[in-house]
């Protein structure tokens, strides 16, 4: 190389380079959502090997918190080393082999990418779908289960593309009934809403650390049944993911210890911090904590003229989805302009839909640090300035009094 050369192998210019700088923003879409201090704390300690003492028993204190966050006795419970989606694979990966029949119950975009994977692995796919916006429907899903011999049902409890809550219980017993394993998605739910694995008898379930956890992005916390685990040992074929193989890598997590992959050590430092943060506090009152809030921002936004499509016995209170107003311009317009104006004058982000749902609705998440009174009056008030600003037909100065009246309610 020489001095002359341009283009990527130039000497860089360090000049152009400061340190390290990232805005702080209130992140009140669909993830990720605000890291607690606390998990901030956590990930900038020192790193020490995967095989340290200090590490290992770490390991068993976070999988303890696994287990009661996701309110199970199952050995086989940790944190796969990626995203929510990576907690999908390893579910999938592992339960399936090529030409296993799986039901999956579709109506949003996370079941579609779960359909996607399964039929990546050479299964039977057979999708069971309803439009965006609606729950399953417990009868279909159990004629899809009768109409052959199937492995596995997949659903998702929460559906982060639509603002839908699925119920589970009468789906896994359906799937126990058909014998068929049940995996459900559980990457928003866990600690914005119950999740009891072992009292609805899921037998394989996902999260993930962005959405109600405090944490930020990078592991999939998941756990087997005692089923799932017989099921796996009895495949016929090796899994076909070698990184996301769990008949290797409990034996990292169980008492062998044999090294797998280097584990993400300051991440799952985050994980076991927001983990224990959420016990402390109590799941049953996490869960009030994310359903206050929600009844708030509900009402502020209906105060202001705004629509919640979805049917409120249905609503997840961590992902409040709202039609996008009418104005003078076209939705998809105002959307960009919206979200633009919230993030760049109010540092807030907001989440735009996804899939159908795209420039037709804004998805607003409280979750898990982010569910406080403050993040509801912040986003109230500066939806209100900016929507004002664009023309949108809205009812202003109504919001915020109208979520205040739901926090007086509650402290009655
Ligand atoms: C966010 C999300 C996922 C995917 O998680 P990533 O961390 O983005 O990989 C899967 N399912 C649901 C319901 C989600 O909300």
């Amino acid at each position: 190389m020489t001095d002359t050369d341009s283009g990527p192998l130039a000497a860089l210019d360090l000049a152009r380079f400061a340190p390290l700088s990232m805005p702080s923003r209130l992140l009140l879409g669909p993830g990720p959502s605000p890291v607690h201090p606390r998990v901030s704390q956590a990930l900038a300690a020192p790193t020490v090997g995967h095989l340290d003492p200090a590490f290992l028993a770490l390991m068993d204190e976070l999988q303890c918190l696994l287990r009661a966050l996701f309110r199970t006795r199952n050995e086989l419970t940790f944190a796969v080393s990626g995203t929510g989606s990576a907690g999908m694979e390893a579910c999938l990966v592992n339960a399936l082999e090529p030409g296993d029949r799986v039901v999956i119950g579709e109506n949003g975009v996370f079941g579609g990418r779960m359909a996607e994977i399964a039929s990546r692995l050479g299964c039977d796919v057979v999708r069971v779908s309803v439009p965006f916006g609606q729950a399953l429907d417990p009868a279909a899903i159990g004629a899809a289960l009768a109409a052959g011999k199937t492995k596995l049902l997949a659903v998702v409890h929460a559906e982060t593309s639509t603002g839908v809550l699925q119920s589970i219980p009468e789906l896994t017993r359906l799937a126990r009934e058909a014998g068929a394993l049940s995996l459900v998605d559980c990457v928003t739910s866990l600690g914005g809403v119950p999740v009891e694995i072992d009292e609805w008898g899921v037998d394989l379930a996902y999260s993930g650390t962005q959405k109600c956890l405090s944490c930020p992005p990078g592991l999939a916390p998941v756990t087997f049944s005692p089923r799932a685990v017989a099921a796996l040992r009895a495949r016929r074929s090796k899994v076909s993911s070698w990184y996301l193989d769990a008949t290797m890598l409990l034996q990292y997590w169980g008492s062998e210890r044999v090294y797998h992959h280097t584990a993400p050590i300051n991440m799952l430092y985050a994980l076991r911090e927001a983990a224990l943060l959420l016990c402390e506090e109590g799941l049953p009152r996490a869960h009030a904590r994310h359903h206050l809030h929600h009844r708030a921002l509900s009402a502020g936004l209906q105060a202001l003229g705004l629509e919640l499509p979805v049917a409120e016995a249905l609503r997840i209170p961590q992902l409040n989805v709202v039609r996008i107003p009418h104005s003078a311009r076209p939705e998809a317009e105002l959307d960009g302009e919206v979200r633009g104006a919230l993030l760049r004058e109010h540092g807030i982000e907001v989440g735009g839909g996804l899939g159908p749902m795209k420039g037709r609705v804004w998805r607003i998440g409280l979750m898990g640090h982010g569910a406080r009174r403050e993040s509801v009056e912040r986003v109230l008030g500066a939806l209100e300035h900016v929507l004002q600003g664009a023309g949108a037909h809205i009812t202003p100065g109504r919001a915020l009094p109208a979520a205040q009246a739901i926090w007086q309610s509650e402290e009655r």
